[in-house]
């Protein structure tokens, strides 16, 4: 019999931090259900920092699973078959003992809802034979699992930083087990305040002078990453690409805009791309964003082949559902994006031109 993990009570839940609370976010690359909190495993780069979460090292559920799939799929952010979900992708890890038998329990319900949607699965642990067995059966849902390579062995780190896994070594190494999966992306840490601070705190080495909202990855490991990846035909700077790509689709993130990401794309995958882009007027953002109450003073700024440009939105998550409804990025102005920097942090790039 598989283990679940301990419901916390209702007041257990209004103890947590704010954020914890928040169940269903949107999040960059989508749609996340985050019911169970708590994970064992200390990897110095975890997200769950920036929630008030990591003292919680033990996984607790806030939710029935069909409680949370319930709120999910009724969520006003959520369109069937097109939302693109991530399940326990913030404050635990989707494949511990305990955490597996929910995982599955989350998967197996939208499935029989016949919902065709996306959903992405990060895991850094290990997977068994019926694991994959049990995934096989889905029969709706477009899953991908995500498995992760650091490189770093004394520590679970997963991204690349510069001087702790970006040996020509451990990218060899990266590009033989890439071998063995249907696509592969390559990333930079998210080097915020709050893992700063952990970094400081524990005397592990600093990778950077300086924190930014984006993902780091500096111009010259780039440029590495690509070149011990020559043979590869299915490398991708963003995980939507590789996704979307897995499935034989375009991606849904709309990336396609942003000319300078396709350089290293497979030719049928850019046109696939390319027949789906659809730039959007105007008049159709609005109307998109209409169902939003929180997106009531959208303004839209500029729209370009590459992007469409708003301003008027207090957070960032009616911001990605208008991505995803429309297949099309869309970037707030007061975060611009930088040409050739692909939507990472300015660190380690030197001045490039920039067009948006
Ligand atoms: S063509 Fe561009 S947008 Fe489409 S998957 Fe490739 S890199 Fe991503």
């Amino acid at each position: 019999m598989p283990t679940f993990v301990p419901l916390l009570s209702k007041e257990q839940i209004d103890r947590l931090p704010e954020r914890a609370r928040e169940v269903v976010e949107y999040r960059k690359s989508g749609l996340s259900l985050n019911h169970i909190q708590g994970c064992p495993l200390d990897c110095a780069y975890c997200i769950r920092h920036t929630y008030g979460l990591w003292d919680q090292d033990q996984p607790r559920a806030l939710m029935t699973d069909a409680e949370a799939v319930e709120q999910l799929v009724s969520h006003r952010y959520f369109q069937p078959h097109v939302t693109p979900v991530q399940l326990f992708n913030r404050a635990t890890e989707p494949f511990l003992p305990k955490v597996r038998p929910h995982t599955f329990a989350v998967l197996e319900d939208l499935d029989e809802r016949e919902l065709t949607n996306h959903v992405l699965v990060i895991t850094r642990h290990q997977m068994k034979p019926d694991d994959i067995d049990r995934l096989n059966r889905l029969r709706y849902l477009k899953v991908t699992l995500l498995f992760t390579y650091s490189g770093i062995d004394n520590k679970d780190w997963r991204p690349l930083v510069p001087g702790l896994n970006d040996s020509s070594e451990h990218l060899a190494t990266a590009y033989e087990l890439s071998r063995q999966a249907d696509a592969t992306v390559f990333t930079g840490l998210f080097y915020r305040d709050e893992i700063a601070e952990y970094y400081k705190a524990n005397g592990l080495p600093e990778p950077y002078g300086g924190t930014a909202r984006r993902k780091i990855v500096p111009e010259t490991l780039e440029q590495r990453v690509l070149a011990a990846f020559a043979g590869s035909a299915s490398l991708f700077r963003k995980t939507s690409c590789a996704v979307s790509y897995v499935h034989g689709l375009p991606d849904y993130n709309g990336h396609y805009g942003i000319q300078e990401l396709c350089d290293i794309c497979p030719l049928s995958q850019v046109e696939l791309c390319q027949g789906a882009h659809r730039v959007p007027t105007a008049n159709q953002l609005r109307d998109t964003a209409r169902v939003l109450p929180e997106a009531g003073g959208l303004i839209v700024v500029d729209i370009t082949d590459r992007a469409a440009v708003v301003s008027g939105l207090a957070r960032e998550q009616p911001r990605y559902y208008l991505q995803h409804a429309l297949g099309f990025q869309v970037h707030d102005v007061r975060h611009p994006h930088h040409a050739n920097r692909h939507g990472r942090a300015d660190i380690g790039w030197k001045d490039t031109p920039t067009d948006e």
